[in-house]
């Protein structure tokens, strides 16, 4: 039995396309929202592979929010202060069921030295039941 855990364990790693050669990276998104007074600005980051990605993202999120886009690009291509800062998640990837997801903050693990980030907690438990339940 103890194989067979071993092996349901290795199906959960996201899987890797290496016939894809967009990279995937990280994003910057800058919104405003014309409901509130004075020009209300918030950012979010995202992960998408290439323009076409990111702009489908930013575009869908917008709609939903009711907000508007003031400009999104990569984040190696903003300067110092915007690299440097931490904004909250547009969509997270779940690592438990490969999905991506839209909520403000995703559930993190609550293992030590495990960084995955999951949709719900149903995820995240199973989650643990498969990786680090039998484990110290
Ligand atoms: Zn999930
Ligand atoms: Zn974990």
């Amino acid at each position: 039995m103890k194989n067979h855990n071993e092996q349901r364990s290795r199906e959960i790693v996201p899987a890797v396309d290496e016939n894809n050669i967009v990279p995937y990276e990280k994003w910057i998104v800058c919104f405003s929202d014309s409901r509130k007074k004075g020009i209300k600005l918030s950012y979010r980051e995202f992960f998408a592979q290439g323009f076409y990605e990111a702009f489908d993202m930013v575009m869908t999120y917008a709609e939903k929010q009711n907000v508007d886009i003031r400009w999104f690009k990569a984040k190696r291509n903003c300067g110092g202060t915007l690299a440097n800062y931490k904004f909250v998640k547009l969509e997270s990837f779940c690592t438990y069921c490969n999905k991506r997801f839209n909520h403000e903050e995703p559930i993190p693990c609550n293992h030590v030295n495990c960084y995955s980030t999951f949709c719900s907690r149903h995820c995240m438990n199973d989650h643990i039941m498969l990786l680090h339940k039998n484990k110290a």
